[in-house]
């Protein structure tokens, strides 16, 4: 890995943010397929909408791919990283910012675990529709870029319809790294 790059990213997400060697656990190279051969060289972990920003813009500007990560439940190898990819996870990006019982709404970050985002609508009475068996691990972020279906979806329809229809579900309002 070009230690400029990662000196820029060390810059933007500080030392925690970045993990290298001995420090990529398993986790960033498991998924529900086992354990790839291939460890990433870097891990960079935004905590927020504006570090992950800037992270994707210093990936953008130097033309390093990346595989984006949030539970890791995924079923197709899409989060794995490749050979020459970095990873971006979101596992920092866990933090419920807003519910409001008025609108209906709640503002979350990308890295929220569907099941803590069930039940923080619960606590305010409200309901979200989409629930799957990965509800502990799988997050908000994932549930979106996969247009999840789950076991209400028949009654319910996918994530990207349910997000939008407010008769059903607290709306979720998307946003670089929020949603
Ligand atoms: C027991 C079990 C039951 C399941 N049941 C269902 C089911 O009923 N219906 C269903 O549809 N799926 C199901 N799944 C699959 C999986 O849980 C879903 O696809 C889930 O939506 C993935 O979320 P994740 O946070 O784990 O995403 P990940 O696995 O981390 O990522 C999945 C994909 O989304 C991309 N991605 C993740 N986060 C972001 C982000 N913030 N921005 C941009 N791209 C991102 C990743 O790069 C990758 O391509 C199940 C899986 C398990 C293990």
């Amino acid at each position: 890995m070009d230690s400029s790059f990662v000196n820029a990213a060390k810059e933007i997400l500080g030392d925690k943010g970045c993990l290298q060697g001995q420090d990529v656990g398993a986790r960033f190279f498991t998924d529900e397929h086992g354990t790839s051969e291939i460890i990433p060289s870097l891990v960079c972990r935004p905590k927020s909408t504006a570090e992950l920003s800037e992270i994707m813009k210093l990936c953008h500007k130097t033309g390093q791919p990346v595989a984006v990560q949030c539970g890791m439940t995924g079923l197709v190898e899409a989060a794995r990283p490749r050979e020459c990819e970095i990873v971006i996870s979101l596992e920092r990006m866990n933090k419920i910012e807003e519910t409001s019982v008025e609108t209906g709404t709640m503002i979350v970050q990308a890295g929220t675990k569907l099941q803590i985002f069930q039940e923080t609508a619960e606590e305010h009475d409200l309901f979200f529709a989409l629930d799957l068996g990965s509800r502990g691990s799988c997050t908000i972020g994932g549930n979106l870029a996969t247009n999840a279906g789950g076991n209400r979806v028949i009654r319910y329809a996918l994530t990207a319809q349910a997000m939008t229809n407010r008769n059903q579900a607290p709306r979720i309002c998307p946003g670089i790294g929020e949603t």
